[in-house]
This record gives C-alpha cells, sequence and structure tokens, in this order.
C-alpha cells in the first residue's frame, strides 16, 4: 500500500490481514475481528459514485461503489476512468483499516460505458454463435479493457431465459432453452480468468436471480407466475452453471415469483441459491430495487431487514444510502437482523477482496490501457459478429460479390449507436456516431468496389446488382424496451425496403434489432435476410457474412414468430413459428 502512496499506520506486531502470504479464510477472520459494527454496514452499501462524496467514501468504511449505465466520467475516456477510480480507492484505503472497495459498472458487452472500448455482440447475438470458446475470450478481453480503468466487478453476464420476446432485456439473453445461457457461462471464466488473482481479472456477477425472463407478458420487473419446477426447470440451471464456475457475485432481480418480491425471497435466495447450489460469492441487491420490496415509495427500515435477512449482502443503494446504513444499524441493534448475518455478508464480500488481490495492487493497472478498442479486441469482436449472424432467407442472391454494384440503404447501416444498441455509453443507448466503430455500410465499403448509399433508398436505379436494407430497432434498455402490441418494422423502414424493391433489384434486408421482430407479411417481398441482432461496434463482421468471406453459422437462440400475437413463443407451446429456434442457412 505504501508503494501506492497510501500512508501505512505503524502496527504493533504484525497484522494477519495485510500480509499476502496468509490464508484468505485467516485474513478475513483476523479482519473482521478488528471491524466495528459501522465497519461491516458501510462493507454492504454500494452507493453510486454520484451521490457520494470521496470524504464519505472514508467516512462511513464504504465497501463499493458503481456506475450506472449513465454514469460516466466526464470527459469519457480510459484514463478518466482510471483517474476516478484510483480516487474512490484512494478514499476508501484512508480510513482506519484500510479495506479497498470494489468498483462496478455494466461491463455486458465490453466495457460499454467507455468512449474508445470494443463493444462487442449483446447476448442474444453470442447465443446465435453457439461458441462457448468464442464467447470465454470475449470475457478475458472485457476483463483486460475493464481491468485498465481500474474497474474489478462486471455486473455481467445476465443468464435470463427470454421467454418472451416483447421483454425489453431479451438481448440480454443467450436464448430461449436454459442450456445455452448455461453454456455460455463461459464468459465468466474469461472475466474472472484462472483465478481471481490475475492482474487481469475481474468479479463476475450472475444475474438477475431468478426469472426475470419468465414474467408475465415479457414485463420487465414483472411477475414470473410459473410453478416451482419451471422455475427450476427453466430459469435456475444458469445460475447452477455460474455457481459452478465459481462466479463471485449473483444479482437479484427485480422481478417477482407468484407475486412475491425476488428481493425479499429468503427461500430462493438463502435456501436455495446459497444452501442447494452452494454459492459461496456475495448476493447483491439490483438499483434500488430493495425499495420495492413493499411496492411503497419511501425507504423503510423494513424493507431493509427483509433484504439482509433474505440473504443480501450487498445492497446497491445509489442515493440512499446514508438512510440504509441507519436503517441497519438500528435493526442489529434492536435484533431484528442478527449479528451472524452481518458477519456472515461482510465474510463473503471481504473474501472476494482479498481474492482479487485488492489489498495488495488496490489502483488501476494502467499497463492494459492500450488494449482498450485496441486492434486484437477488435479483431475478435469482428469474429463475433460475423459468427453470430443468422441467415433465414436466401433466394440465391447471397452470398455477394466484391465486383458487384451495390446500393445500401436503411436507418441502421451507417450508425455505430444504432447497432450497439442499449447499454452503450449511456443506459438507453443512442443513435449517432457514439464511440469509434465500424458501420455495417463502412464495413460493406470494404468489400466491395462500388457502393452507394442513401439512408431513405431515395434515388436507387436498376443498375444495381442488389441493395441492402439495413434496417430496424433504435437502442433502449430495460423497460423502455418493452413491447405491448405491434413487433413489426416501423413505417419508415417498411417505406426504404419498398423503394429498393420498386426499383426491381434484389432485396436483402439486414435486421439489426436485439430480438425477433414481425416480418411475415414482408418476407415473401425479400430475397434474403439476415438477423445481425447488436453487433456493436465492429460492422465489418456483417458484411463478412454478406460477401461470403465467412459462411453463416449462426443459429437462432430464440424462436421467430409468425405474428406478435404468439408470444410468447419462447416457451414453445405448439405454435407454428416463422422460423423454429436453431434456425440458420449456410451457403453451402
Ligand atoms: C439493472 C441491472 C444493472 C444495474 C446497475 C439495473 O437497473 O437491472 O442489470 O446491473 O441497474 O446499473
Amino acid at each position: 500500500l505504501a508503494a501506492h502512496g497510501v500512508s501505512v499506520r505503524a502496527e504493533p506486531g504484525p497484522v494477519a490481514y495485510l500480509d499476502p502470504g496468509a490464508a484468505v479464510e485467516d485474513r478475513v477472520a483476523d479482519l473482521l475481528g478488528r471491524m466495528s459494527l459501522d465497519d461491516k454496514i458501510g462493507q454492504m452499501a454500494q452507493p453510486e459514485r454520484r451521490y457520494i462524496t470521496l470524504e464519505e467514501v472514508t467516512r462511513y468504511r464504504i465497501g463499493s461503489v458503481l456506475s450506472g449505465g449513465g454514469s460516466a466520467p466526464t470527459p469519457n475516456t480510459p484514463e478518466q476512468w482510471a483517474d476516478m477510480y484510483d480516487g474512490f480507492q484512494r478514499a476508501a484505503l484512508a480510513a482506519p483499516l484500510r479495506v479497498p472497495l470494489m468498483y462496478g459498472v455494466d461491463a455486458v458487452h465490453g466495457h460499454n460505458t467507455v468512449v474508445g472500448a470494443t463493444i462487442f455482440p449483446h447476448n442474444i447475438g453470442l447465443g446465435a454463435t453457439r461458441s462457448p470458446a468464442l464467447v470465454r475470450e470475449i470475457g478475458a478481453a472485457t476483463a483486460r479493457e475493464m481491468a485498465a480503468t481500474g474497474m474489478d466487478w462486471n455486473f455481467a453476464p445476465c443468464v435470463c431465459v427470454a421467454r418472451d420476446d416483447r421483454w425489453g432485456r431479451t438481448y440480454e439473453s443467450f436464448g430461449e432453452v436454459p442450456e445455452l445461457p448455461s453454456a455460455m457461462t463461459s464468459i465468466i471464466d474469461g472475466l474472472q480468468g484462472e483465478d481471481l488473482g490475475g492482474s487481469a481479472s475481474v468479479l463476475a456477477t450472475a444475474k438477475h436471480f431468478v426469472g426475470d425472463g419468465g414474467t408475465e407478458g415479457g414485463a420487465d420487473r414483472g411477475d414470473a407466475r410459473i410453478p416451482e419446477r419451471e422455475l427450476r426447470e427453466v430459469h435456475l440451471p444458469p445460475f447452477r452453471a455460474a455457481v459452478e464456475r465459481g462466479v463471485g457475485s449473483v444479482m437479484v432481480s427485480y422481478s417477482s415469483w407468484n407475486g412475491l418480491k425476488m428481493h425479499g425471497n429468503r427461500y430462493l435466495i438463502t435456501d436455495v441459491l446459497k444452501g442447494e447450489l452452494g454459492f459461496t460469492g456475495f448476493v447483491v441487491s439490483d438499483y434500488d430495487g430493495i425499495n420495492e420490496i413493499d411496492g411503497r415509495p419511501g425507504f423503510t427500515k423494513e424493507e431493509v431487514v427483509a433484504a439482509v435477512n433474505a440473504g443480501i449482502d450487498m445492497v446497491m443503494v445509489p442515493t440512499e444510502w446514508r438512510r440504509f446504513i441507519d436503517h441497519l444499524r438500528d435493526a442489529v441493534k434492536d435484533g431484528s437482523v442478527p449479528m451472524s448475518r452481518i458477519d456472515d455478508a461482510n465474510r463473503r464480500i471481504l473474501t472476494k477482496k482479498f481474492e482479487l488481490g485488492l489489498f495488495e495492487r488496490p489502483l488501476a493497472d494502467r499497463r492494459h490501457l492500450g488494449t482498450v478498442g485496441g486492434d486484437a479486441h477488435r479483431e475478435l469482436a469482428r469474429r463475433a459478429v460475423a459468427r453470430s449472424q443468422v441467415l433465414l432467407k436466401n433466394d440465391g442472391v447471397l452470398p455477394l460479390d466484391a465486383d458487384d454494384k451495390i446500393f445500401v440503404a436503411g436507418g441502421a447501416a451507417h450508425d455505430v449507436g444504432v447497432q450497439s444498441g442499449g447499454w452503450t455509453i449511456t443506459w438507453q443507448g443512442r443513435p449517432g456516431p457514439i464511440t469509434p466503430g465500424t458501420t455495417i455500410l463502412e464495413g460493406i465499403r470494404g468489400a466491395a468496389g462500388s457502393v452507394d448509399y442513401d439512408a431513405e433508398g431515395k434515388g436507387i436505379d436498376d443498375s444495381y446488382d442488389a441493395a441492402v436494407a439495413v434496417v430496424g430497432e433504435k437502442p433502449y434498455a430495460e423497460h423502455h424496451g418493452d413491447l405491448t402490441g405491434d413487433m413489426g418494422l416501423d413505417a419508415g423502414d417498411l417505406k426504404t425496403i419498398e423503394r429498393l424493391r420498386a426499383a426491381g433489384v434484389p432485396v436483402i434486408v439486414v435486421l439489426v434489432s436485439g430480438r425477433p421482430l414481425d416480418v411475415a407479411a414482408e418476407l415473401p417481398g425479400w430475397d434474403a435476410l439476415l438477423a445481425a441482432w447488436l453487433p456493436g461496434t465492429e460492422g465489418a463482421g456483417v458484411a463478412d457474412v454478406l460477401f461470403g468471406d465467412v459462411e453463416p453459422t449462426g443459429r437462432l437462440p430464440v424462436t421467430w414468430m409468425r405474428d406478435a400475437d404468439q408470444q410468447p413463443i419462447n416457451r414453445g407451446d405448439g405454435k407454428t413459428p416463422l422460423f423454429p429456434f436453431g434456425y440458420g442457412l449456410g451457403y453451402d
């Protein structure tokens, strides 16, 4: 610590918890023995960095801070993140016991809040690759980019099983059957590394426990009204897989199970997750999630008691962290939360801090800065994009030829923000050149000699060999993406495609979307359909498949509806879809 400019108080005799050679268990026990109730309660609090000062981090012995989706520093560079991290870490280390904090971020498709980072495809595209090995590599790359900025805790992967495409978080799912997200927990191995102590190793989080993808109507933060058997057979297996891989933390879901908020569900969190599944890491609540337990506004002591006694160890309490600390202190003093529960939570949290090596290497490892958005990671992302493409229809127009004369249109053709979707730079994401990357149009230009472009498809004529319409969804995240009725393309996209068709050239539709859209009525008029999902910054990977440099091998990770009334079609109850789960064409 002294080497990092942190003053080390003279202690009488050896301090066991500061001895890197001692066993983690002994270090934890030694440290716990030195902690006051206030020290312990502070460890369990995770305010958002915007709502706490450095001085308060020290004073309240805060265990963790986070940057929620929209909470990037300004300017938003990797160096700025590293500086910010170090500032918070130094504040934590300035408290008498010098316990380092963990800094949590949502690096859900690369280190996606940082301008210049490599943005990988969202999980639904990774599910289409069917490649746990590739996904593991992506985890390792993400961890390197995170480590460069100091970030040591990732709120990923989401291992939800999306059963209803109306859900605004469908794209955070690797797929509709438990086997897919379970297999893709390989990303945890990449994020955490061989052991947590590696220099580019971050703590992973399996989320959201449990049943978030199984709510009625696909409502975000909704109610999963399903029998325990279905909860266990469909939604629990990915968590079992994550626990078997040694995932460091698990985040509780905002959703309810048969009317009971998950944040207060002691049976599932303590008996099932920690007991039956043998999870030894720590459980974190979702953003302000414990505030929703009683369904009323206002943060009460009863909610704190219910959450902590249910088994939540770390409370993500962005703004009301002072109140949380007061409530929990009162609850321990009047016996409504047993001291043994506080000790258990601290033991779990501190164990991960020691395993991460934070006591020895608390500050950002700037040696990794060069990897942020570097060529090697972008090359990996491009490969992942190509492998995530699912070819759904091809009348023979694909693959395109490098000598073809091609016309490109569509609002998603030349837009890094749109092709990256939500959770990119900001929580909701947004259209525009929000971070460096290659658009799909640029990818096509890189592959063909003659390419013309107009977003609305104006000016096309019949001199083209083919027209490519890149259309689909605009960025959204969480409940902002919930759909209730129509799931089709918007009028502008349909008009663009019509213009291309009217020119009498073959029309290839590339769909940029976080989920299947309702395209059955228009499909007969299209010559090819490629599901590109939300590819991220490396749009050239889409072109790689369009031009046949990479064979299309992606397979549907979710069932593709024939019309929106078929939702929830991913539960597979005998409806005839447009394309079944697992569908995908090749060129051979
Ligand atoms: C989301 C989580 C996320 C958290 C922190 C919540 O709104 O549900 O998935 O990890 O915010 O940003």
